[in-house]
């Protein structure tokens, strides 16, 4: 619940941490074992985007500079508008595409899609073709396609390039504030 401290942070990362290639704003997700955290207020982290954006413009070395600059910084202002309306209860996330762009291979062997969903397989037990023509990993496909939704950064920035109307969307945005 430390929302209303966004400004704060950013002064703080810019002072403590002047040689930080990048700072992330995540909103957190699940369930927290400490009840008195939850999920932020969207319109108090909606009020702070304007700033948080002028910070991510000052990290040049992760982003680049120029329209590569606006280009990333549109997405991940367009991934955190959908995230807060998410937590609005309004669903407009691109579907998702974890199932052919990514693997999550643990410590264990297991392999999954991505950390929040169940494994699909063992790599001690089966090779990693098998496991993905499997009869697990397409129940896990199907239950994916049908509408698995999150706001999970590791794979958002994906989904949102796998989608033709939200690229136009992050390109046109780029372009205005040119
Ligand atoms: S929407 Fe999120 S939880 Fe669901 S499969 Fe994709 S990355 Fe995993």
């Amino acid at each position: 619940m430390n929302q209303h401290l966004i400004p704060e942070t950013i002064e703080c990362a810019r002072r403590d941490f002047p040689a930080a290639v990048f700072h992330h704003f995540e909103l957190m997700r699940g369930t927290p074992r400490d009840p008195e955290l939850g999920a932020p207020d969207p319109d108090v982290v909606r009020g702070a985007m304007p700033e948080v954006l002028r910070h991510w413009e000052g990290y040049r070395r992760f982003y680049g500079s120029g329209l590569r600059n606006r280009l990333a910084r549109a997405a991940k202002a367009r991934l955190m508008d959908l995230y807060l309306d998410l937590a609005r209860g309004e669903n407009r996330m691109p579907a998702c595409h974890v199932y052919d762009t990514h693997l999550v291979l643990y410590e264990t062997g297991k392999i999954a899609f991505c950390e929040l969903t169940d494994p699909i397989g063992d790599v001690r037990d089966k090779d990693l073709p098998e496991i993905l023509a499997g009869a697990e990993a397409a129940r896990r496909k199907s239950m994916i396609a049908g509408g698995c939704t999150c706001t999970h950064s590791c794979f958002q920035p994906t989904n949102l390039a796998h989608s033709p109307r939200e690229v136009l969307r992050v390109f046109d945005n780029a372009m205005r504030s040119w």
